[in-house]
């Protein structure tokens, strides 16, 4: 870190003792912005950022519900609002028995400089509850969701704060909660994004995430001097969920050819591309059938691989010849092998449709090599970018067509490759994603914070 950072990120750990994911997240973002504050003394006589380290509110409540066998049970519910100086908190309910202080703090806090890249007047914020989705049956999910509301409608509002899905919170989830603020408030506002387009969602934000992150990779492709772009590229995608499947239509759509697509038991490798028609299969399979992607490789005949069970190709990352890789499952799916195995392809651009898919060792070796490597803050900040332009149709009583959307969309990543771009070159490290995201979000929140005062 450095001089000014390094007592402030000590105070971090000390104050929030047993909580390493928050920790970890901090650290990586005062790692990167001591240049920026060694040009902006302002922002350190104000202790902008001991401010910006510490969450605005953190609201912690008691979900009793009572589930189909007449027990009542109690959950612990959550909402951290982190930072609201751009504009309303802003980020998705975690539903996850892991769900803590230190896990919301970690994605609240990349939550503020990821919302403020999009340049959108959003705010950051994350909640949930350690209530575990799986294994309960529809009328269980919806009243602990009615009793979950029957807490945070007192903290949440259209221009206060709109939280979103998270993992364990898909359109279900939403509907419930959104329907039990209505209930309780007598008023339509649009106070939960990812609704269904029915009730206010917007056009376009299933297909957000992947193509902004394909999108940001065809960006840094350009950027390095690769004129085509993703045309004729071979592409590794993990996952095989919501971010994979539209990163790979919009890879296969822009000329290049996915070869790889994962779930949590394994990886197939079809060295023809995962074409329109394969991934139609794909979706059915995954979003449908709830299959196995195993059954992609019976059907296409195609190789299929266990994790670490071949000797060589240990995961989708070892497969030879990729140039671009898009991990889009889960965080710290690609370790330093797999990086070093990445660079060994020649692989010229990496883009996270993940949050925090690579270990930072791994991060550390691309930039080290030359591989150029959009971090999640920037790359998979398409999704949040629609639900902030779910906001805006909702604030206009208005909606767009879902081309209307996607243009705007393409609009944000682009922006956000620019400011990465721009402000890594006048910072002193030309090329380093991210450090351009890291102090691209930074400069946007402490400039808005030094205006409003010490509040
Ligand atoms: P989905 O649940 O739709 O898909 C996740 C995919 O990852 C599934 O194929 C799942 O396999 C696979 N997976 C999960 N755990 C592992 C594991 N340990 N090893 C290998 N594969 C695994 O999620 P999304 O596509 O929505 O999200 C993927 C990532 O993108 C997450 O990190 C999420 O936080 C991030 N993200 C998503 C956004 C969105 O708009 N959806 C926005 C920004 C970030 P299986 O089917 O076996 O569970």
């Amino acid at each position: 870190m450095g001089k000014i950072t390094d007592p402030i990120y000590e105070q971090v750990v000390k104050r929030n003792a047993q909580e390493p994911e928050f920790h970890q997240a901090v650290k990586e973002v005062l790692d990167s912005i001591e240049p920026a504050l060694e040009q902006h003394p302002e922002f350190v006589e104000a202790r902008i950022v001991e401010r910006l380290v510490e969450p605005e509110r953190i609201i912690t409540f008691r979900v009793p519900w009572v589930d189909d066998k007449g027990v009542v049970q109690v959950n612990r519910g959550f909402r951290i609002q982190f930072n609201g100086a751009i504009g309303p908190y802003k980020g998705g309910l975690r539903l996850h028995p892991s769900v803590y202080d230190g896990i919301l703090k970690f994605l609240a806090f990349e939550q503020v400089f990821k919302n403020a890249l999009t340049g959108l007047p959003m705010g950051g914020g994350k909640g949930g509850s350690d209530f575990n989705p799986k294994g309960k049956s529809d009328g269980e999910v919806m009243r602990f969701c009615q009793a979950f509301m029957r807490e945070l409608y007192r903290h949440i509002d259209a221009d206060l704060d709109v939280p979103a899905g998270d993992i364990g919170v898909g359109g279900r989830e939403i509907g419930y909660l959104f329907g039990a603020y209505r209930k309780i408030k007598n008023v339509w506002h649009g106070v939960l994004t990812g609704k269904a387009p029915e009730y206010g969602g917007s056009l376009g934000r299933p297909e957000a995430t992947g193509y902004g992150a394909t999108w940001f990779a065809e960006s840094m492709l350009k950027h390095r001097g690769v004129k085509d772009g993703l045309k004729g590229k071979v592409v590794a995608i993990s996952g095989s969920g919501n971010v994979a499947q539209y990163a790979t239509e919009k890879v296969t759509q822009l000329g290049g050819k996915v070869i790889t697509l994962s779930d949590s038991t394994g990886f197939i490798v079809d060295n023809d591309g995962v074409d329109k028609k394969k991934l139609e299969f794909v979706m059915h399979l995954k979003n449908v059938k709830r299959g196995r992607i195993k059954e992609y490789a019976d059907k296409f005949k195609v190789d299929y691989y266990v994790y670490n069970e071949h000797k060589d190709i240990k995961s989708p990352w070892y497969v030879p010849g990729i140039e671009v890789a898009l991990p889009s499952a889960t965080q710290n799916e690609v370790d330093l092998g797999e990086a070093k195995a990445l660079v060994k392809s020649g692989c010229l651009a990496v883009s996270e449709g993940a949050n925090m898919p690579c270990v930072a060792h791994a991060v550390d070796l691309f930039i080290e090599k030359g591989v150029s490597f959009g971090p999640g803050k920037a790359a998979n900040a398409g999704g949040v970018a629609t639900s902030g332009l779910e906001m805006s149709q909702n604030s206009l009583r208005y909606s767009w067509t879902k081309v209307e959307v996607l243009d705007r969309l393409h609009k944000i990543m682009d922006n956000i490759h620019e400011t990465c771009v721009t402000t890594a070159e006048k910072y002193g490290s030309p090329g380093n994603y991210v450090v351009g995201a890291n102090i691209g979000g930074f400069l946007k929140v402490a400039k808005a914070m030094l205006a409003q005062g010490v509040i």
